[in-house]
């Protein structure tokens, strides 16, 4: 760590209530540690003291920096803002409600100087409500089967990444944007540990269902084709079932009973023309996936290690 910057990402939204706290647990820890590092607060439109507190704590601290966004873009383009103006070699992302302790720095540093280029925290046990917990659970298990994203268990908010890993994020341009996701989708040289966890310092989530509603879609979107082949397999589903059906109708009629004619037809023809359709609305689908997939202009690859060759 001699010789380099370690930059905190830290997004804050209506978190008035936990910025000195937070700022002066991280300077005892920072001064401990004794490296060179900046804090890079991202306000995330929140019109309480949060911008006053951070901008009067900036007066006498140059390495407490502030961006403020001009509204609620919400944490995942707040990240995203954090991590643009960050001029660390090292970024470690947190939250200021003091969740993940401060004190759990060192040994990111130490992990990550080992040559990972991302190293995540594993919360050893997660401090929450048993109704949080039990969303969290189906929200990272749905979206881990949706997505086939190798999300681990248990993901915390704190985190450590190179400069070659938070350049690799930047060339990520969508709008809609799934973090964590994204990070697994660059892999590279990934590492995690496990850290302890505290309550929220003070002040509530601000991430009500709504939000990780949306959070969800977004994640499942993004990373997923499996809504567009719906159609697909619901079109073939519907063709044989009709066909099926069609078949029996007929053999029925001509070896064993004469019933009323008429209706069993029209019913066969009728699922078959609705799979037909579906069909080809599903293979319509697939395009717009692909033309989706393009307009994400994500980057084509993304390397783990050179060997005899350098970084460009
Ligand atoms: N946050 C944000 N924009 C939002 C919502 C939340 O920047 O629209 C920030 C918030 O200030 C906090 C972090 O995201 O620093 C995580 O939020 P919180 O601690 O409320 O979520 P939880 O820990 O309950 O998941
Ligand atoms: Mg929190």
């Amino acid at each position: 760590m001699v010789n380099k910057k370690l930059s905190f990402v830290v997004p804050v939204y209506f978190e008035e209530e936990v910025i000195s706290r937070f700022i002066m647990e991280m300077t005892e820890e920072l001064k401990n540690l004794s490296i060179s590092y900046e804090i890079v607060f991202i306000d995330d439109g929140s019109t309480d003291n949060t911008v006053s507190i951070i901008k009067q704590e900036a007066l006498n601290n140059s390495n407490i920096k502030l961006v403020e966004l001009s509204y609620n873009h919400g944490k995942q383009a707040a990240l995203t803002a954090g991590i643009t103006h960050a001029t660390g070699d090292y970024l470690l992302y947190m939250d200021p409600d003091l969740q993940d302790p401060p004190t759990e720095i060192g040994r990111f540093i130490t992990e990550i100087e080992k040559g990972y280029d991302l190293v995540f925290g594993i919360r050893k046990e997660k401090k929450d409500s048993f109704i949080n917990k039990m969303f969290s659970k189906i929200f990272w298990g749905t979206l881990r089967k949706f997505t086939g994203l190798k999300l681990p268990e248990g993901l915390a908010v704190m985190r450590i990444f190179n400069r070659r890993f938070a350049d690799k994020f930047l060339e990520y341009k969508e709008q809609n944007r799934f973090i964590e996701g994204i990070f697994m989708h660059i892999g590279m040289k990934q590492s995690a540990i496990e850290i302890d966890q505290r309550e929220r310092y003070a002040g509530t989530s601000k991430f009500n269902f709504r939000k990780k509603m949306e959070l969800a879609f977004n994640a499942i979107f993004d990373f997923s084709e499996l809504p567009l082949r719906l159609a697909v397999k619901l079109g073939v589903t519907f063709i044989l079932i009709g066909i099926v059906m069609l078949t029996i109708i007929v053999f029925l009629k001509l070896y064993l009973i004469d019933f009323q004619s008429g209706w069993p037809s029209i019913i066969s023809a009728l699922i078959i023309a609705t799979g037909v359709q579906l069909f080809f609305i599903g293979i319509a689908a697939l395009y717009i996936g692909k033309i989706y997939k393009e307009s994400k202009g994500r980057p084509l690859f993304s390397i783990k290690e050179l060997t005899n060759l350098n970084d460009r």
